[in-house]
């Protein structure tokens, strides 16, 4: 390549902020001048380079913006330790034709059983499919009261798949169950929210201190959904198990 040319080359790279490309251009050029490659075989190269980078840029910006609390994927989590899961169901999760048809997804369970890591793992696959997610616990969905409520649901309606995790663990005032209310009745048909529990729905009630409120709440979230009930051992305390050492003082302290 003539220099006048390579530089205007990359001058236009720069300007339609192709970086990708600007960075692999030599390389690429190189073999495909070796190897006699096709000229549409070599652009193909180029934007191939190009497209998956900012793929990768996407889901890695996206990921730090659903602010998870940890990172774990589907197949770390060991099926096998949890039999009361259905796999199939999880995995029929996984392809997110929920997320398209809005519907809900609803993990209830003791402490350690898995369900932040599968709500995790499916906002990680969907992530990975374009979508945009957002994660938060009950507590901090309770904290945000006290600032502005309408420009925080429509934060809160905007992300395609909202996960609501820990509910129950701490109690919703009226306010808070009101807000609730709002949100899940604002997202209803329209995005998916997924959620995970300590209680059971006969339980809620007692989390809102309202039975009318909670059942208006249940009304809507559990119309088009999905539940997961697992029931089992904490995958937290399996090791100590094992290794004879648990005590029932541990598992309260964890709870
Ligand atoms: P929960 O939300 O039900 O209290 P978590 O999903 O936080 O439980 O699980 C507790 C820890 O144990 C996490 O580090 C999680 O990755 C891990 N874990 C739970 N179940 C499994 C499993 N079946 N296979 C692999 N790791 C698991
Ligand atoms: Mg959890």
């Amino acid at each position: 390549m003539e220099a006048l040319t390579y530089a205007r080359v990359h001058e236009h790279l720069g300007k339609l902020k192709l970086k990708r490309v600007a960075t692999v251009l030599d390389r690429v050029a190189e073999d495909a001048a070796k190897g006699e490659i096709p000229y549409v075989e070599f652009l193909d190269k180029l934007l191939e380079e190009e497209v998956a980078t900012r793929l990768t840029r996407t889901v890695e910006m996206r990921t730090k913006l659903a602010r998870f609390p940890f990172i774990k994927t589907m197949d770390r989590f060991d099926f096998k330790f949890q039999p009361s899961i259905d796999e199939r169901l999880v995995r029929e999760l996984a392809t997110l034709r929920f997320i398209a048809n809005a519907e809900n997804v609803i993990f209830l369970g003791p402490p350690g059983v898995g369900k932040t890591h599968l709500a995790i793992a499916l906002g990680l696959a969907a992530i990975a499919q374009g979508q945009h997610v957002y994660f938060l616990s009950a507590g901090e969905l309770t904290n945000l009261l006290s600032e502005q409520m309408p420009a925080r649901l429509a934060a809160l309606c905007k992300p395609k798949l909202l996960i609501i995790d820990e509910m129950g663990y701490l109690p919703f005032d009226r306010p808070a169950a009101n807000f609730l209310f709002q949100l899940v009745g604002r997202r209803y048909e329209r995005g998916s929210i997924m959620l995970t529990s300590n209680k059971t729905y006969g339980e809620w009630g007692d989390i809102f201190s309202d039975q009318v409120l909670a059942a208006a709440i249940l009304d809507r979230l559990l119309h088009h959904s999905v539940t997961i009930s697992i029931r089992g051992e904490s995958y937290r305390l399996k090791d100590k198990r094992k290794g004879g050492v648990f005590q029932a003082e541990e598992v309260r302290a964890k709870t």
